[in-house]
């Protein structure tokens, strides 16, 4: 798992700690905004931030970059709680909230305001933006921008009490109009917005700007590495000039590097968030959401994910990573570790002439290779099912082009006997209905003669004692390789059969587990049954993945 990737933090941070630039442990953070479900990028990043404060012995926090009530709902806070446990990460302390540094913040506001560093404004969202000018157009400053110190601070104060409607004024740094750098141009520090927030409800109906609270709340907690995605690059000056503007308690530094993007996938959360409000998947945690819960019922699992992350190069630059290579890590993981049964998708009723009359119970092993997966008891019968494509009555066919059951011949019943097809029963149209065989006596564990050899080796489930199982098969979700990269829209390249739900017979002892175990079955796929509507009276299995890499896509 910890197979050393790229990464350009890592250097880094051996040099602060060796320079005693950093004192002490280092202080990484995860800081999702509670406005939606993690993604497959965001387990990166928890890889990378939670990763490299283990590997120095330091600390990793948790804290919710929730200053934006509006999109912000708890739901979201238990989801990414719950994700960031299950990828197999604790953060240090209690979980932390921007909103609890609300008071400080506001203070730090004041401070910015007394050294006339900070203006309330009055111009609308619109002429803002014209006097911002744009990257090779220096802006033009505000009209009030030389407001005095007093009459900022009883603005800022109305402002906070409420006496101004939402969009009146905002309070904003006084930097730089003309700066090459738009983030400079007298940011926005605090908005009104009437609106109760998830953690500190009607307190509050001013609130502060991501970039007046992200460093901040990163020097509060002693951050010393503060790692974000390239995007943010051009927000460092403006990082780096609260921090040195204000009496902050410690000096974190940020860096920057490249966002994960897998192609077949969106992976934005407002793009996921449509996904679901428009009912194109069932909910955030839909199999086929590229969400950290959607992979979890998938049956993706956390092990793979992590060694897929810890794989992926930590550079400056942003990549398409191919998503082949997280299918691989979860083949990998499966093949490993998934305990292998049987399960027939396209039952085909064959009955065994010289079998006798009741159960015999064989003794399969569950792992080919890991020993100590150890046995499960399969119900052998007259009447079996097997795959409807596992028959032919096309002798022409050759055992190396066919290697399964043919009118005349021998094939192995994986776990039991080696069977020989005499006949075939047909309905009015001609379909084959049912196949009539005989099997070889002795054969469990045994070769047969010779000239019985088998021409493979077929999957099977007693007709009697089988149970019937719901099979929800899934696929990718998008057709195309850049999703919208043609028609300027991703809803296009919607996959519109990527479920399709079947019912399956399955050998009988694996009805009985629990929500999330996962299996091979056999010469089929990984399936793990659903996490949440699996039961043993009901039970519901995910295709996790196919058995082999489909090249044809
Ligand atoms: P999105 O842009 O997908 O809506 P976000 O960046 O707005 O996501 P946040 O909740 O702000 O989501 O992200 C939390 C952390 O995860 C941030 O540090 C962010 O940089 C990081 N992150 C988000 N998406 C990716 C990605 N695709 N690859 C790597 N890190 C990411
Ligand atoms: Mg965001
Ligand atoms: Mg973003």
């Amino acid at each position: 798992e910890s197979a050393v990737n790229h990464n350009f933090i890592r250097p880094i941070i051996q040099e602060d700690l060796d320079t005693g630039r950093v004192t002490g442990k280092i202080v990484t953070r995860f800081p999702p905004e509670p406005n939606g479900y993690l993604h497959i990028g965001h387990a990166k990043s928890i890889c990378l931030n939670f990763g490299l404060a283990e590997e120095f012995g330091g600390d990793c926090h948790l804290r919710f970059d929730d200053t934006n009530p509006a999109k912000e709902e708890q739901e979201f806070i238990e989801a990414i709680k719950e994700d960031v446990q299950w990828l197999g990460f604790q953060w240090a302390g209690d979980v932390r909230y921007a909103s609890s540094y609300f008071e400080q913040f506001y203070d730090w506001a004041i401070h910015l305001i007394k050294q006339g560093k900070a203006y309330v404004c009055d111009l609308t969202a619109e002429q803002a933006s014209e006097y911002r000018g744009w990257a090779t157009k220096p802006g033009k400053e505000s009209p009030f921008r030389n407001r005095s110190v007093e009459e900022n601070l009883t603005l800022f104060e109305k402002m906070k009490q409420g006496e101004f409607d939402e969009g009146f004024c905002v309070l904003r740094a006084k930097i730089d109009m003309a700066s090459p750098n738009m983030n400079m141009r007298d940011p926005i520090l605090y908005r009104i917005r009437k609106k109760a927030h998830h953690q500190t409800g009607d307190k509050w109906c001013i609130y502060p700007s991501y970039d007046f609270a992200h460093g901040q709340g990163d020097a509060i907690e002693g951050v010393t590495h503060s790692i974000c995605t390239l995007e943010f690059q051009d927000h460092r000056p403006l990082y780096e000039w609260f921090i040195e503007n204000l009496p902050v308690p410690s000096q974190p530094k940020q860096y920057e590097f490249g966002r994960l993007n897998l192609n077949y996938t969106v992976t934005s959360k407002r793009n996921l968030k449509q996904l679901v409000d428009e009912q194109i998947v069932a909910g955030w945690n839909d199999p086929r959401m590229p969400t950290i819960s959607g992979m979890r019922r998938r049956g993706y699992t956390a092990s793979a994910l992590r060694s897929f992350c810890n794989g992926l190069a930590v550079a400056k630059t942003d990549g398409v990573v191919d998503i082949a290579q997280l299918e691989f890590e979860i083949r990998d993981d499966l093949n490993e570790n998934a305990a292998r049964a049987m399960c027939v998708l396209n039952p085909l009723k064959l009955t065994i002439t010289n079998a006798s009359d009741g159960v015999e119970w064989l003794e399969v092993a569950n792992h080919p290779q890991q020993e100590s997966m150890g046995y499960r008891s399969v119900p052998f019968t007259n009447t079996i099912y097997i795959d409807a494509s596992d028959f032919t009555e096309d002798t022409s066919l050759s055992r190396k082009k066919f290697k399964r059951l043919v009118i005349g011949d021998y094939v192995r019943l994986r776990g039991a006997y080696v069977i020989k097809a005499d006949d075939v029963i047909k309905n009015d149209s001609g379909d084959v209905v049912e196949v009539i065989a005989s099997l070889v006596p002795n054969t469990v564990g045994q070769n047969p003669p010779a000239e019985m050899k088998p021409r493979g080796v077929i999957h099977w489930v007693s007709a009697t004692e089988g149970k019937e199982v719901e099979l929800r098969l899934y696929d990718r979700l998008f057709l195309a390789e850049a999703p919208g990269k043609e028609t300027g829209n991703y809803l296009d390249d919607v996959n519109p059969d990527s479920l399709k739900v079947i019912k399956a017979v399955a050998e009988p002892a694996i009805v009985n587990c629990k929500p999330e175990t996962a299996f091979q079955f056999e010469r089929e796929g990984y399936f793990v049954t659903d996490r949440y509507d699996h039961s043993v009276d009901s039970p519901v299995f995910n295709l996790t993945i196919g058995l082999k890499e489909d090249t044809s896509k």
